[in-house]
């Protein structure tokens, strides 16, 4: 077991010495790591709180149950199951209990920013349901709506999904509620990524508009890596078991069934109470703070590249990330990826809308700020870390060394150590 601590130490080392720009990422607390880390993960509990399969569940009841009523109470939700083990366990988990294979999806297009969850034929969602697919308009890099609308009329799918893994705007939730009503669909809001600016007020709130809402916990939210499920007060029948009284609780108990037993086993009890010792951060003032400053270093970071002459896909940013279209750059996003990888400066390659490149090559990056904004930059870092990308890539089309340039980066980042929450 040496060389597995040996190499624990090393990413740790790598973590700490190197500017963590990847959107999804984020550094978790010492009390998140602890529960994550604690030994909680000896046990079985398959089943749900007072309902379990097993003996010996007494503890984990009661941290299972303050995990589903700080979530609740974090984004004022009836309903919240907190057992999902990602992202994609959640979504699938909500596909078994409201879809019939071959039912229609309406999600957002993968190369345009959305999840392999929504529809991919790569994926599950793709091969079990039928899918189809909105993106955003050439011009303004932003959803296009109406297109949305067309084919949701055309098509009628049973569930529309909202939300992506690299659109820098905010969501019009009543739009897409409007539709779904008009063709009798499900609306589900996937807000993995954004879900901290949402909890505290910094975004628009899906949770009165939308039926089912999933979410990843290791994004904005700074849990650890995890899934959840939730509904919110203004159920809206999503089965079409119109005017029954006690829908949001049948609702619950068929939800609850999808993930267990139906697409999972035993819960990771660990990594809840890990998710409740994040919920319970994610309540404080503290990280209402925090998620402000995660906007304003975003928004900060899309006018410096701007001014320097870069491409930001919708020219801006409302949320925690933006695209960097590379192609006026002449550099693809994988080699774009290399080169700021050289510095010490992690990103990743991904698709712009209308790419021209292989999704192993692609023609931009993505960039989000949670979590250089949890290490403690400002905007004035923000400034140093535009100009490093822009050295980086300018030092790598010229072929020269960038080892002066990697130390200054190195030296900037051991001024914001990891373990400081
Ligand atoms: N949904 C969206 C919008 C995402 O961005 C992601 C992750 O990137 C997921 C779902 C899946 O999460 P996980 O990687 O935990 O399965």
């Amino acid at each position: 077991n040496h060389d597995i601590f040996e190499l624990i130490k090393k990413e740790e080392e790598r973590q700490c010495q190197g500017v963590e720009l990847i959107a999804s990422e984020n550094y978790v607390s010492q009390d998140v790591l602890s529960a994550a880390g604690s030994i909680l993960t000896n046990k079985y509990a398959e089943g749900y709180p007072n309902k379990r399969y097993y003996g010996g569940c007494e503890v984990v009841d009661e941290i299972e149950s303050i995990a589903i009523n700080r979530l609740k109470q974090l984004f004022n939700v009836e309903y919240a199951n907190v057992q999902p083990h990602s992202g994609s366990q959640a979504n699938s988990a909500v596909y078994l209990a409201c879809l019939k294979p071959g039912d229609k999806i309406l999600g957002f297009d993968l190369s345009h920013g959305g999840h392999l969850t929504h529809g991919s034929p790569v994926n599950f969602s793709g091969k079990l349901y039928k899918p189809y697919f909105y993106g955003v308009s050439k011009e303004s890099g932003l959803i296009d709506y109406e297109q949305m609308r067309q084919v949701a009329v055309s098509e009628k799918p049973q569930m529309i999904i909202c939300g992506a893994s690299a659109y820098s705007r905010d969501w019009d939730y009543s739009f897409f509620r409007k539709v779904a009503d008009e063709v009798g669909a499900l609306l589900l809001a996937d807000i993995s990524h954004p879900s901290g600016l949402i909890a505290k007020g910094l975004l628009q709130d899906p949770v009165m508009l939308c039926d089912i809402i999933t979410s990843t916990t290791h994004k904005t939210l700074r849990g650890p890596r995890g899934g959840v499920i939730m509904m919110g007060k203004d159920f809206k029948n999503p089965l079409g078991y119109k005017n029954k009284k006690g829908d949001l609780k049948m609702m619950s108990t068929i939800l609850d069934s999808a993930v267990f037993p139906g697409s999972q086993g035993g819960p990771l009890e660990h990594i809840i109470a890990a998710k409740a010792v994040a919920f319970g951060e994610a309540t404080s003032d503290n990280f209402f703070q925090y998620m402000w400053q995660v906007k304003k270093n975003a928004s900060h970071f899309t006018n410096g590249l701007v001014n320097l002459g870069y491409d930001v896909v919708s020219r801006g940013t409302d949320n925690h990330c933006f695209l960097i279209d590379l192609r006026s750059k002449n550099i693809t996003g994988k080699d774009a990826e290399f080169a700021l990888g050289q510095v010490d400066v992690t990103v990743n390659k991904n698709m712009v809308p209308f790419d021209t490149q292989s999704p192993f090559v692609t023609s931009g990056i993505r960039i989000g700020t949670p979590a250089i904004t949890t290490r403690g930059l400002i905007e004035k870092d923000i400034e140093s870390i535009v100009g490093f990308i822009d050295e980086a890539l300018y030092l790598h089309k010229k072929n020269k060394s960038v080892k002066i340039l990697r130390d200054r980066v190195n030296k900037m980042m051991v001024k914001f150590p990891i373990f400081k929450l």
